[in-house]
């Protein structure tokens, strides 16, 4: 505690962790098994391997390894844009006048401008190590397809991504990136699957969402010879490659000695978050340690704080295997109004298992709020965040107002996923003061959620 504080931890490139965490390992209630829609029985690593690379599947499956080694050829990648800063926000405090010290862990110091390039490398990885290829995926907003486009021109994979029809058409700078890496970007639906063709027959005009995107994908994948399908988020898989997130951050505050109060990330699918938060939650799970963890969530698409917890498809088409989470139901699609991503119907089993377990707290913030703390930190931390990384932005300014008030000089850690240059139109409307909150009716989410299924016995 003695060491000044620099602005930025930089932890040193042998000081990047070496093996994933599996927090699944420390839990002490599983999460639910992924099912089979069919049967309802739970899935094995071969029924899942037509679908993901076969490693893919073992760690999906995987409760039990504490530890995974990180392959070599992938902390290669990995050293080209980490180990990530952990940056003290002493403007951000002062401009607070809290007393409350507040860190973020940046995530948004590559092409990709996220945290998914973290798990994209590893997938893209294991289905070159797998022989296969390519890789078929959805991406809505474009950080996935992005980061993916980029993993997989590395490793020398096609990579075909199919994007959500309404960001094909108003962020065609994602898709340039994304092509300018060898991918192929395709609007979804389209009329390259049975499952598109269809969607395309029963709304005419529809502009697509993500769990549409993801049946197309799912079917590209099975349909064509040497190609899996990859995800760039809610898979336990994916959480585990963003443990990166959570280890590295860990030993930047260890290095300082420096205790967690209280740890903030925004939550859409709960890759980031559960990354961030693994192994905390393990040192919270083995008695080690406590702190405060805080899911923050848009009100507009508010999984954990009014969904259900329950087995739900993952997509639309209803292709991909049933998940036991907090959701609003696949048919679940969020208010046009809404700007600021995080726009999933569920949320990782994993996160969603923490969260039952009162392990975790959840809180849903509105988009106005949401934009007004992304002004104030872009004003005076200089970094322009993503949307979806405003949301944990604002949840860490109202606790360091909460510290102002109490006096209490509280460590406040939260994670930054990513740079919001892709995100302008909507801080365009934030800047005409044209945006709007628009918060689902109960009957809104009595609709979507009388359509979770019936699990067969
Ligand atoms: C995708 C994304 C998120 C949300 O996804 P999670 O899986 O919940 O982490 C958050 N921030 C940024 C910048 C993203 O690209």
């Amino acid at each position: 505690m003695n060491k000044e504080i620099p602005y930025k931890i930089y932890l040193e490139e042998n000081e990047m962790p070496k093996e994933w965490y599996n927090v699944r390992a420390d839990m002490k209630t599983k999460p639910a098994p992924l099912l089979n829609p069919g049967t309802g029985k739970p899935l094995s690593v071969e029924e899942l391997s037509p679908i993901f690379c076969e490693e893919l599947a073992k760690q999906e499956l995987d409760d039990n390894t504490a530890y995974i080694a990180i392959p070599e050829e992938i902390r290669e990648f990995y050293r080209m844009y980490r180990p990530a800063p952990l940056v003290r926000a002493y403007c951000l405090e002062k401009k607070l006048g809290t007393p409350a010290h507040i860190y973020y862990k940046f995530e948004g110091n590559n092409t990709s401008g996220s945290h998914k390039l973290n798990s994209a490398i590893a997938q893209a990885y294991y289905a070159k190590k797998q022989g296969l290829k390519g890789v078929t995926t959805e991406t809505g907003a474009g950080q996935w397809g992005t980061a993916l486009s980029m993993a997989c021109s590395y490793f020398g994979l096609d990579c075909q991504v199919y994007m959500v029809k309404v960001s094909y058409e108003q962020k065609p700078f994602r898709r340039e990136v994304m092509r300018t890496y060898g991918a192929s970007v395709t609007p979804s639906p389209s009329m390259n699957t049975n499952v598109g063709r269809k969607i395309n027959e029963e709304f005419p005009g529809t502009t697509g969402s993500l769990g549409c995107a993801i049946s197309e994908a799912v079917e590209a994948a099975t349909s064509q010879e040497g190609y899996r399908y990859v995800l760039g988020s809610v898979l336990s898989q994916v959480l585990l490659h963003q443990s990166i997130i959570g280890l590295e951050t860990k030993a930047a505050l260890d290095k300082y000695g420096i205790k967690a109060d209280m740890i903030i990330g925004c939550a859409g699918g709960g890759s980031n978050l559960g990354g961030l938060i693994s192994p905390f939650v393990g040192e919270k799970l083995r008695g080690e340690a406590d702190y405060r963890i805080i899911a923050v969530e848009p009100a507009s698409c508010p999984s954990l704080t009014r969904g259900k917890f329950a087995y739900d498809f993952c997509d639309t088409g209803k292709v991909c295997p049933l998940a036991k989470m907090y959701t609003l139901g696949s048919g679940f699609i969020p208010s046009a109004n809404h700007a600021g991503g995080l726009r999933y119907h569920g949320m990782s089993s994993i996160v969603s298992q923490l969260y039952d377990d009162g392990l975790i707290e959840a809180r849903s913030v509105e988009q106005t709020a949401v934009f007004e703390a992304a002004e104030m930190f872009a004003r005076v931390e200089g970094i322009l965040p993503a949307p979806e990384s405003s949301h944990a932005i604002r949840v860490a300014i109202d606790e360091a107002l909460k510290c102002k008030e109490t006096g209490e000089e509280k460590n406040i850690v939260f994670g930054l996923t990513g740079t919001g240059y892709f995100d302008l139109v909507a801080y365009e409307k934030y800047n005409n003061k044209e945006m709007s909150d628009y918060i689902p009716t109960d009957e809104d989410l009595a609709k979507s959620l009388a359509a979770l299924p019936v699990i067969p016995q």
